[in-house]
């Protein structure tokens, strides 16, 4: 029977010189998701994809794609097409050549060529612009040849590395939308590399997040956002308030940590195994707090508002507590209230979450 994992990557090391770009990267792709590598220039996505492709060998480890180890095979071999920033198409070419570009290098029959290239024309929804040049088509459109181009070779995985860096905001919202629903019509399998955030939580099933050649976490978009594994990424994705507390009783998966000047406690629910003294970070999103008077139960602190700020569909306040950390609170109901001076804020237990300082 086929496996439903289609890229298996174990152990994988990279060295550059004395520079360790990727550490011990473990991990396995299933067939036909969208995957998101995330994470701050130099951290190693480009390298580990162009490692998965073939232009680089990696130092130690294997690279198993559909169940073959593909270590020694060269990227024409892997199946593997890569789409670069700026979709890498030739200007000079029409879009019918452009598309039939890696079938030609094989020397494909022309009738062959002609029907395959017709086939990923229609999958991208391009039939009857064969004859256009890349410039005389939208951001939009070129990214679709680029698609076809990928497509046409029935490679078993795609791999985007930064496709949309340079489009305009709202060109590049635009395409997003049309390449997941690509992805999803046809069930393709992609990596995709970014360091926009919003990107990778909008598009992916899975996003691996990187710090600093490591993976850090790896998981669907909800969890990443949700329950985030580390500082890093919590700090990374998104705005997030973190407070420092210790645990004062651990029961499967209830824990009760006590924080802030005053020693209030709150009881929340954490997968982590955390230990009864153990140092950990509460944190929560700022669209998750509230400036109201806390429930019982409830996550409380109180703060000072020294500024806000109109984000259009909320107001962002800034806040500082009695010792004189950083809050930020989003209020979405605008207009009816606006908040000034000295407030209480308080978050639903289930919106706390619970990082092990250790990780
Ligand atoms: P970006 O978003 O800026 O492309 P990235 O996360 O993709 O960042 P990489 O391009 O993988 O990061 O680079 C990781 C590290 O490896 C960097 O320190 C970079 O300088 C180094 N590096 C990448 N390619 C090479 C190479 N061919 N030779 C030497 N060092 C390299």
């Amino acid at each position: 029977m086929e496996s439903n994992i289609l890229l298996d990557l174990k152990n994988v090391n990279k060295v550059f010189g004395n520079n360790h770009v990727l550490k011990d990267i473990n991990l396995q792709i299933e067939r036909g998701k969208f995957i998101t590598f995330l994470g701050p220039s130099g951290c190693g996505k480009t390298t580990l994809l162009r490692s998965i492709a073939g232009f680089y060998t990696v130092d130690k480890g294997e690279v198993w794609i559909d169940d073959k180890l593909v270590n020694d095979l060269p990227p024409y071999k892997r199946g593997t097409p890569m789409v670069f920033q700026e979709y890498a198409l030739f200007p000079h070419m029409t879009v019918f050549d452009n598309i039939a570009y890696g079938l030609d290098i094989q020397k494909r029959p022309e009738g062959e060529v002609q029907q395959r290239v017709e086939a990923a024309m229609a999958q991208v929804k391009l039939t009857g612009l064969e004859e256009r040049y890349p410039h005389e088509m939208s951001g939009g459109q070129q990214q679709r040849v680029a698609m076809a181009r990928a497509l046409v070779m029935n490679s078993p995985i795609i791999l985007l590395d930064e496709p949309l860096s340079n489009l305009d905001a709202k060109l590049r919202e635009e395409v997003r939308v049309e390449l997941r629903t690509l992805q999803q019509e046809l069930g393709l399998t992609v990596i995709y590399v970014t360091h926009d955030q919003l990107e990778a939580l909008s598009m992916s099933d899975y996003i691996v997040v990187f710090n600093k050649g490591a993976i850090d976490q790896y998981g669907t978009p909800h969890e990443i956002y949700y329950e985030p594994r580390t500082q890093y990424v919590a700090d990374f994705i998104g705005t997030t308030n973190f407070i420092d507390a210790v645990v004062e009783k651990s029961e499967g998966e209830m824990a009760t940590v006590r924080y802030g000047q005053a020693g209030d406690t709150v009881t929340v629910t954490s997968k982590e195994r955390l230990i009864v003294g153990e140092e950990v970070h509460l944190c929560v999103r700022p669209e998750s707090l509230r400036i109201r008077q806390p429930e019982a139960g409830e996550f409380k602190m109180t703060g000072i508002i020294k500024s806000s700020m109109f984000l259009g569909e909320k107001e962002r306040y800034f806040l500082v507590d009695e010792v004189g950390s950083e809050w930020i609170v989003d209020a979405y109901d605008i207009g009816k209230t606006h908040f000034e001076g000295f407030v209480q804020m308080s978050a639903a237990t289930d919106k706390i979450h619970i990082i092990k300082k250790s990780n």
